[in-house]
């Protein structure tokens, strides 16, 4: 690959710093800079095409020459009904008929002139499904050696479809996301691009991103990274130029409807786009959320570095989602039919703070702590969750929220009835798309890993889960942490002890449940029924309130506790803190001499 990379090297670079020059987000990269874009594209509101050319320069920092590449096209997820997404979503909504979205390559070059169009062909690599065109692989004239770089011309047309889940359109709202033929990621394992399923979000490498957007004047846009540029054109039209370093992915959102509102957060700038009939309470209420927990997370998890949080206020629940340095949210209280308050004068409904406190947070877990969300979705998931809930928690109090079936709940417990129900379902490890229905893929990501850090957070203190997940981001911030990397961790600052119980509560669906079998005198069994164990506290009452204290490991399935020098046992409770918050059963965890 040497002679075609060092002959078109000059351009590219004359043409990448006269992009940037008179702009840079950080004095040095802060992270690997593998996949690098610079997109000028052209968008057609009538017709909701993008029609764009993308210069890429990709480096190979593996060990191993690359001699095919891959790439996402996911709009292809909703091209046709037989596609992998929509298979799995189980209907093909009839809004798609006839307007059907898509991402075409026109024209592929090495450089800028060599086509290489016939060597691209559609893959599956996850199902075999010859419906579905979410990848695409390019077999390379020649090998990309370690530390090589190869540069690539891209022509594509990008079709929105209505909007299903996450891009698309609906009313003036336009949402490009994953809008633009994106590269896989490659590492000693070869390339990792995963077909675009329901039940799974995103996975990419870092690099820089250089867009340009020609749009109709009446749009306001909302982009990841800042405005750098602003120029008039003919036609009732502005071209848009956005910059962004050290992120992995690129979105931008659209609409006549929305009006712009300025605030910061310490250095960070809150560029909020909403929608004209939210101006007031609304967006004073995301401003506050955005705030408050950017103080929380910053403070102790780590700097937010780029200059500009960019929000918009989605018209549509399925549009809201987290991309780098830009998320989604909106006033989706109750949903469509707001639940009556059991009782209103313990429960205000902060849907929007949660929703909100829960896409900025993505920008540490997901943003920058970048797992592969294909494979290893709780690590994002379920850490945003926890930390989203200790948040609100502390800006809002433990006070009952409504979850949206209008039970009244504080906000650590959303859901975890959810888990009770379906303890039966696949591992927290497992590929969101091997989940067979979005509810459990929702438990296995969601709640079960919450679960888990409210246990470890009552177990081990605040203070420890705080130093976990601080260690946790300051040592994979721009990188592609793994389950494995978290859990060390975790032993690390925990202990050995707690290594095999995480390990077994990640890798399989055993459950926890712990009894009191039988009380005779003085005598208490105690068994395990699940095989997940948990240390566990259990209290033992004496007449005259005099109270006695075990931790049982629960490594054997029963133990039996003798009090022969005390007077009568009265009432003897397994967990009375109630510190683990995954048991399955907890109406067999007490005893009482009166029963
Ligand atoms: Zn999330």
């Amino acid at each position: 690959m040497k002679t075609p990379i060092f002959l078109f090297c000059t351009f590219f670079m004359i043409s990448f710093i006269a992009c940037s020059e008179n702009y840079k987000m950080f004095d040095k990269p802060i992270s690997s800079r593998v996949a690098n874009y610079s997109i000028e594209c052209n968008f057609d509101p009538v017709n909701k095409l993008i029609i764009g050319t993308e210069f890429i320069t990709w480096t190979n920092k593996t060990n191993l020459p690359v001699k095919e590449m891959q790439f996402h096209l996911y709009m292809n997820a909703f091209s046709n009904e037989n596609s992998t997404f929509l298979k799995e979503l189980g209907e093909s909504p009839k809004e798609l008929r006839g307007s059907w979205g898509y991402c075409k390559i026109n024209k592929l070059y090495l450089g800028e002139n060599v086509d290489l169009t016939q060597n691209i062909s559609f893959i599956q690599p996850d199902d075999d499904n010859k419906f579905d065109s979410t990848v695409v692989s390019l077999k390379l004239p020649d090998e990309i050696q370690p530390n090589e770089s190869i540069e690539l011309t891209i022509e594509f047309t990008t079709k929105l479809p209505p909007l299903i889940e996450r891009s698309g359109y609906i009313g003036s709202f336009h949402m490009a996301s994953q809008w633009f033929p994106k590269v896989g990621v490659y590492s000693d394992l070869g390339w990792n691009c995963h077909q675009y399923h329901s039940n799974s979000e995103f996975f990419a490498d870092f690099g820089i991103y250089d867009v340009t957007i020609i749009i109709p004047d009446e749009f306001m846009v909302g982009a990841t990274g800042i405005l750098i540029d602003e120029v008039q054109m003919a036609g009732n039209r502005k071209r848009l130029h956005y910059y962004a370093e050290d992120v992995h992915d690129f979105a931008w959102g659209a609409d006549s409807n929305f009006v712009e509102i300025n605030d910061h957060s310490g250095k960070t700038e809150i560029r909020l786009l909403a929608q004209k009939e939210h101006t007031g309470e609304v967006v004073n209420r995301i401003l506050h959320a955005t705030k408050s927990s950017h103080q929380y997370f910053t403070k102790r998890y780590g700097q937010y570095p780029y200059p500009q949080i960019t929000i918009l206020d989605s018209p549509v629940f399925n549009a809201v989602m987290e991309y780098p340095t830009l998320f989604l949210t909106g006033n989706f209280d109750g949903y469509d039919n707001p639940p009556a308050p059991v009782e209103p004068q313990l429960v205000e409904n902060l849907f929007m703070e949660r929703l909100t406190m829960h896409e900025f947070g993505h920008q540490w877990f997901y943003g920058m702590c970048a797992n592969n969300e294909f494979e290893e979705a709780w690590l994002d998931e379920g850490l945003t969750e926890y930390i989203t809930a200790k948040a609100f928690e502390a800006e809002y109090g433990k006070i009952m929220q409504n979850d949206e079936f209008g039970k009244p709940l504080p906000v650590r417990d959303f859901r975890k009835q959810m888990y009770i129900e379906n303890y039966t379902n696949l591992p927290i490890l497992n590929y969101s798309w091997h989940y067979p229905t979005f509810s459990e893929y929702y438990v296995g990501s969601y709640v079960k890993p919450k679960l888990l850090f409210y246990t470890l957070d009552n177990y081990f203190g605040e203070a420890v889960m705080e130093e976990i997940i601080y260690l946790f981001f300051q040592r994979w911030q721009f990188n592609h942490p793994k389950t494995q990397d978290f859990v060390d961790i975790i032993t690390e600052i925990a202990g050995e002890e707690i290594h095999t119980i995480i390990q077994q509560y990640l890798e399989t669906s055993d459950f926890l449940d712990y009894k009191i079998e039988s009380v005779y005198q003085n005598r208490v069994k105690v068994s395990r029924i699940g095989q997940q164990i948990f240390p566990v506290n259990i209290e033992f009452t004496f007449k005259g309130n005099k109270k006695i204290s075990k931790q049982w490991k629960a490594e054997e399935s029963e133990i039996t506790y003798e009090f022969n020098k005390e007077p009568h046992l009265t009432r003897v409770c397994i967990d009375p803190e109630q510190m683990i918050e995954f048991e399955l059963n907890t109406q067999n965890n007490c005893w009482n001499f009166d029963n």
